[in-house]
C-alpha cells in the first residue's frame, strides 16, 4: 500500500515518507487523537508471510508494547487497514546510527553501545529477543540518545522460510552470530548481544563485521558448510 502525504490511516495523518526498508515503508504522521508525531511501518503485503505470522506477531507486539524503556522505540499501536498491517511507534526525531556508523569516536561509540545494551537488558528481562541488531535499526535522536527499533519485525523477517529468508538474511549477515545463519528461529538473548558486539567493533574500528562470506550462505547449508 503507497501512501502520499495528506492521506489517512485510522486516525493517523501521513505527513511524510521517511524510507524504505526490508519489511515495509515508514512515514511520519500525526496521531490525531493526541495531537502527536508518530512513525508508522506499513508492512509490505508478504511481510508476515501467511496468518500464523500475523497471529505470531500479534502476540509480539503486545509483549513489546509492555516494554518503557528509554533506549527502545515504544510500539503504541499494530493495526490493520485495507489488509495491510502497520505498526505506530514513537516518533525519533535524528538519524539511523547506519548513517555515521563510520564516523563516531571511541567515546562515543562506548556511550551508544552502553546504551543499547540497557535497553537490550531491558528487552531480554521481558522475555524479548530483537534478533537483527544492527546500526540501520539504531535510532540516535538530536539529543543523542540511542534507541533500538524493529524488535518484533526483526523476528518475522528472519523467521520467515524460503525466498524471504534468503533476502532478509543476505541483508544483515554481517552482524548475525554463527547459530543464527545456521537456523534463524533458534536463537537466545545472546545472539543479541553477539550482534551488539558486532556493531560496536563497527563503529570502533570503521571496518565490516562481516565474518562470513556470502558466496558461503546458501538457504539450505548447515554450520559445516559455513
Ligand atoms: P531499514 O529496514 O533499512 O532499517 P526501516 O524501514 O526500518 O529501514 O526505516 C526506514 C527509515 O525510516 C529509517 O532510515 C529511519 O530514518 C526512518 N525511521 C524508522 N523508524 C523511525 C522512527 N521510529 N522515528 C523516526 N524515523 C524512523
Amino acid at each position: 500500500m503507497q501512501l502520499s502525504v495528506g492521506d489517512n490511516l485510522g486516525r493517523y495523518e501521513i505527513k511524510a515518507e521517511l524510507g524504505s526498508g526490508g519489511m515495509g515503508t515508514v512515514y511520519e504522521a500525526i496521531d490525531s487523537t493526541l495531537q502527536r508525531k508518530v512513525a508508522i511501518k506499513v508492512l509490505k503485503p508478504n511481510a508476515l508471510a501467511d496468518s500464523d505470522g500475523v497471529e505470531r506477531f500479534n502476540r509480539e507486539a503486545k509483549a513489546i508494547a509492555g516494554l518503557s524503556h528509554p533506549n527502545i522505540i515504544s510500539l503504541y499501536d499494530f493495526a490493520e487497514h485495507d489488509d495491510a498491517h502497520y505498526a505506530v511507534m514513537e516518533y525519533a526525531d535524528g538519524t539511523t546510527l547506519d548513517e555515521c556508523v563510520e564516523s563516531v569516536n571511541r567515546d562515543r561509540a562506548i556511550e551508544i553501545a552502553i546504551g543499547m545494551a540497557n535497553g537490550l537488558s531491558a528487552a531480554h528481562e521481558g522475555g524479548i529477543i530483537h534478533r537483527d541488531i544492527k546500526p540501520a535499526n539504531i535510532l540516535l535522536t538530536k539529543d543523542g540518545t540511542p534507541k533500538l527499533t524493529d524488535f518484533g519485525l526483526a523476528r518475522q523477517e528472519t523467521a520467515d522460510h524460503g525466498q524471504t529468508q534468503v533476502g532478509a538474511v543476505l541483508g544483515t549477515i554481517d552482524y548475525m552470530p554463527p547459530e543464527q545463519l545456521r537456523d534463524a528461529t533458534a536463537v537466545d538473548a545472546r545472539s543479541d548481544l553477539y550482534s551488539l558486539a558486532a556493531t560496536l567493533y563497527q563503529m570502533v574500528t570503521g571496518k565490516s563485521p562481516r565474518t562470513v562470506s556470502y558466496t558461503h550462505l546458501r538457504a539450505h547449508e548447515t554450520r559445516h558448510d559455513l
